[in-house]
């Protein structure tokens, strides 16, 4: 059996307890990569899942989280005995440095700071290993080519699935979008106005080429 391990949907850091920083991630494209990659044969899938309101995919290990320490917790036990990782989640790169314990007031002031730290990058602390395929993502709203050959490089990945953020914001959720792929080769595939099931399918395709 091979183990694929996906990632999905966005993270969430508290600020205080009703308060949170997050993202407009769906987990669309990551539950949909699961799911199709759950209807292969021979292949165990677990995702896992930042908050969303989508229906558990079918034979799928769900396990879900709720900060990026969480998920990368979570990844770092189960990324030991998967061949294939897939890392769609839009992980906040930030979290506030001390999350208040009880819900903060206003008290008159005009402004306010909130310290942010940075989350530790769950892909990159994976690394290249032998025998384990990586896969990122990557969401940029510029120059879509030079960062996503930037984090191929510096994330250590496989390919990139690198997405542009368009003015409706049509990258999220269930519609059609773009996609470009990149891999360590440099080879590119430009896929434009394709349903997120018609991707998963090309990405696991993709992934499943690279000798795992
Ligand atoms: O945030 P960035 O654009 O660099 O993310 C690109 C890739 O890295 C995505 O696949 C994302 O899931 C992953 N990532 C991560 N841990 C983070 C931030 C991003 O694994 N803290």
């Amino acid at each position: 059996m091979l183990t694929v391990l996906i990632t999905a949907g966005p993270t969430r850091e508290k600020i205080d307890p009703v308060r949170f920083i997050s993202n407009y991630s769906t987990g669309t494209f990551g539950y949909e990569i699961a799911r199709q990659a759950a209807k292969r044969r021979g292949v165990r899938v677990i995702l896992i899942s930042g908050p969303t309101t989508l229906p558990a995919p079918r034979h799928v290990r769900l396990i879900q989280v709720e900060s990026a320490k969480e998920m990368a917790g979570a990844v770092k036990r189960e990324a030991k005995r998967s061949d294939l990782v897939i890392m769609a989640a839009a992980v906040s790169d930030w979290r506030a440095r001390s999350p208040k314990k009880s819900k903060t007031k206003r008290r008159g002031h005009a402004h306010k700071t909130l310290e942010l730290v940075e989350n530790p990058d769950i892909l990159r602390s994976l690394g290249h290993r032998k025998g384990r395929v990586l896969v990122g993502f990557a969401l940029e709203t510029g120059n879509l080519e030079r960062n996503a050959l930037k984090k191929l490089k510096e994330k250590n990945l496989d390919f990139i699935v690198a997405n542009r953020l368009t003015p409706k914001k049509t990258v999220f959720g269930p519609g059609r979008t773009n996609i470009m792929m990149i891999d360590r080769s440099g080879d590119r595939t430009v896929l434009r106005g394709c349903t997120k099931k018609e991707l998963a399918k090309i990405i696991l395709d993709k992934a499943f080429n690279i000798n795992i």
